[in-house]
Order: structure tokens, then sequence, then C-alpha cells
């Protein structure tokens, strides 16, 4: 039997020093990732479903690529060991080969043969001259220049971008464009993927209201529910949307082992806040393994996290914050590579940038903050940053104005005018 594996408090009691009323965020993502696992079970599926879907093993090359030395260059192909240390050459032009005709003869020495860009290199040749660098070309024969082309130049050998058997796309990618291409370039119309992550979601608090509905005094809209989705489906999540759990213990059970039941992650938003009067601490606490953590960071200060059982079903919980940003802010810092994993991908950090603070930061030490910014070009062309306006964590509009994060590390103390900090931008190309 393969060893079971850790639970949450094997994995909080190995820690040397572990507070779940201050714990860093760094501490946090490494509990989260040892307790998450990989979906096993995998698919087949044809390369027109594949964008944002995640390997499931290495994608061995079936071909050499390119499959023949072929040139890079429209122009001429003729033997290197023709060209003349010291005068122009003539050669005698022989034939042609174009894309996807191949010239079938045997190219002797003092021949070369007309080709184009990507045409197999004739029998004999192992260098090509760019159309642009000759003067002298007339019917049947033509005149190399002297000193503007070396053996073995302009032309692409055969297995140089990709040796058949190699790997050609690692275990754990997450398909982009740029992989349905590749796969295509070798005649792979299929491609073994983990399944989908199945994600449920739900929003807790009294005060919500589903849209539709009349909103009345001291009700808001319930706006969560709405960016998790638009974080999951970007991060290829198949949703279960369980719409707002009114807070009522019989209710919310019900709701988690539903989810329990139907997914392989949970995520909640509300009711986990230091002092929240509602159920939703209390029924997450009875259903499994669940650590309720004040995290060194802002906004994103409470979390639940743990796994949840029903039967002989389980899944991973994550009770987010009510506030709006700091739902955001925790999905894509604690949430997100934690859910990469379970896919089955490998998270790749997100690169972070440096750029200089337009104007002075507040920051205390001994939390993490995530700020919201605009990043845009200097005066010099280098990278400057502002905050967008109010900071508070409930104004959703100040990070639908940011471009980018500014993250503001936990030693870090205020920061200056003109100082360097680190961004991560929300959108890059592609
Ligand atoms: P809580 O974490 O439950 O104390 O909620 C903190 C704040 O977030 C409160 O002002 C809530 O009204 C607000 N909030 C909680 N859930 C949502 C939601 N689903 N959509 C919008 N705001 C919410
Ligand atoms: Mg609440």
């Amino acid at each position: 039997m393969p060893p079971s594996p850790p639970t949450l408090s094997d994995i909080v009691n190995s820690l040397s020093h572990y507070d779940p009323d201050a714990i860093p965020v760094e501490q946090a993502k490494a509990v989260i990732q040892n307790l998450v696992s990989p979906v096993e079970s995998v698919e087949m599926i044809t390369l027109h479903h594949a964008l944002g879907r995640v390997l499931a093993g290495d994608v061995l090359s079936p071909l050499d690529v390119p499959g023949h030395d072929n040139s890079a260059m429209d122009g001429y192909a003729f033997r290197g060991a023709d060209i003349s240390s010291s005068a122009p050459t003539r050669l005698k032009i022989v034939g042609s080969a174009l894309a996807g005709q191949v010239f079938l003869g045997t190219v002797q020495t003092g021949e070369c043969v007309q080709i184009m860009t990507g045409a197999v290199m004739p029998k004999g040749c192992d260098t090509v001259i760019p159309q642009e660098s000759l003067q002298d070309i007339h019917a049947d024969y033509l005149t190399l220049p002297h000193g503007v082309v070396r053996t073995g130049d302009n032309r692409r050998l055969k297995g140089e971008d990709l040796l058949k058997g190699s790997v050609a796309i690692k275990k754990g990618t997450l398909l982009r464009p740029v992989e349905l291409g590749l796969l295509a370039s070798l005649g792979m119309a299929e491609v073994t993927v983990k399944r989908k992550l199945r994600v449920a979601i739900f929003s807790t608090g009294d005060e919500l209201v589903s849209l539709g509905e009349p909103l009345s005094p001291g009700n808001v809209y319930d706006s969560n529910r709405y960016t998790l989705m638009g974080m999951l489906s970007r991060l290829g999540c198949d949703i279960l949307d369980m719409g707002i759990v009114r807070d009522d213990p019989a209710l919310l059970q019900t709701a988690f082992r539903d989810a329990c039941e139907n997914a392989d992650a949970i995520i909640t938003s509300g009711g986990v806040s230091v002092g929240a009067a509602d159920f939703t601490k209390q029924v997450m606490a009875t259903l499994g393994d669940v650590a309720f953590w004040k995290i060194g960071m802002r906004p994103g200060r409470p979390m639940a996290f743990g796994k949840i059982h029903n039967q002989d079903k389980s899944a991973i919980l994550f009770g987010l914050p009510g506030n709006p940003v700091a739902v955001m802010v925790t999905f894509y810092f604690l949430v997100r590579d934690a859910l990469l994993s379970m896919m089955g991908a490998t998270p790749s950090p997100v690169p972070l940038i440096r750029a200089k603070a337009l104007f002075p930061i507040p920051k205390k030490a001994g939390r993490t903050e995530y700020q919201r910014g605009i990043a845009t070009r200097g005066e010099n062309g280098e990278l400057v940053v502002r905050l967008t306006g109010s900071q508070g964590s409930g104004v959703l509009r100040s990070m639908s104005e940011a471009n980018c994060m500014i993250i503001l590390p936990h030693e870090q103390s205020a920061i200056a005018k003109g100082e360097d900090v680190d961004i991560i931008l929300f959108d890059g190309l592609i």
C-alpha cells in the first residue's frame, strides 16, 4: 500500500514554528502545497479542445524536426567545397528545389540548384547562398561573389529543432497556443491531458443578495462568486456554482457535504473573519481537518484552509475572507498555485518586475502587502508605478483600475518616492 498522504495536522506539526494566529504568507503557501496533490485521471482529447489543458505525460517527438536538411533562405544550394578561397566561383544551375518538391538528382562539383526556404537540400549540397547576395545570375549559371558565404551557411540540419524520441513538451505543461502548434507540427491530432479540476464555489453571509433580487438597506450584491468564476475559468477549472448559502448550520453543512461529493476543491467567501458571528467556521471545523489562519498579509488576513470529508470523498477547502479585493488577492497568491498543482500543472512563478514608485507608499513591516498599482513608462523610459485610489479591501473598483499588483514583502516598511518596488502585471501577451 502506498504511504497515506500527510494530513494538515501532520504538516503543521512538522513545522518548527507554527502560529495559526500569525502565519507568514510563505509558510501558508508551503503548508497548502504540502497538502494538495494532483488529480490522477487523464483523458485523450483532440487539439481543438486542448488549449489551457495540462499535459499528463511527456510528449516524445515521433519525428525528427526538421525531417530533412533544408534551406533557411531563398537562394541557390551547392557544395561548400566549391567555394574558392581567393576568387569568385562560377556554378552551373542544373535545376530547382521548391517547397514540397524535391530535386531528385545529385548536385555535382561546379553545379548548383535554385532553392526555396524550407525545401529539402538536394543530394550533394551543404550550403545555400541567399538570392540577395548574388548579382551575377543568368539562365544557366551564376557567379558566387568571393567571401560572402561559408560551408554550411543557411542550411538547417535534420533533427536540429527536435530529435525523434526526445521530449518535445514536458509533463505538467499548461498548453498554450504555441504548444497546440508544436503538437500539430509533430502530426499529433490528439493529446493526453489531466481531467479538469472541479471546483465548487459558494458565498456565505446573510447580507448577500443574488443578482436580480432587490437590494434592501444593509444588503450587498454577491460579487465574489463572479470574480471567482472569472479567475477559475481562466485557470481552466470546471466550476460548480452553488450560489449563496444562508448562515444556517444545517444549510451550510448540506452545502459543504454536497460540494465535497462533487468537487476536488471548495472555495467559499465570507464568514472566516476574526470574531465573525456566523456559523461558517463552526461547520467547517466539524467536517474535517481545517485550520483558521490569520495570515501576515493585507488584504486577506483571515482564511480557512484544510481538507473536509464526507463518507469516502474529500475535498480541499479554501475559506476565503469576504472582502472582494481580499478574495482576489488570496486567490491569486495562495489558491492559484495550489489549484495548478491539483490540476497536475507545474506552477511556474509569475515574474516579479522592478518599478519605481512615483509616490510614497505607506506600509507596515511584519506583513506582506499587495497593493493595487498602475504601471506605465516614465519620462526616461523606465517603468514607474503609482497606487490606484483607496486601498480598502472592499474597493473592487480600485482593482479594476489597476494593471498590476505591487508586492511589498514582509519585512518592508514604508516606501519613499523614487524607491524600487516589485510588481506583477495582470495581463501578458498570451
Ligand atoms: P466577512 O469576511 O464575512 O466578515 O465579510 C467581510 C466583508 O465582505 C463584508 O462587508 C461583507 O459584506 C463583504 N462580503 C462578504 N461576502 C461577499 C460577497 N460574496 N460579495 C460581496 N461582498 C461580500
Ligand atoms: Mg460575513
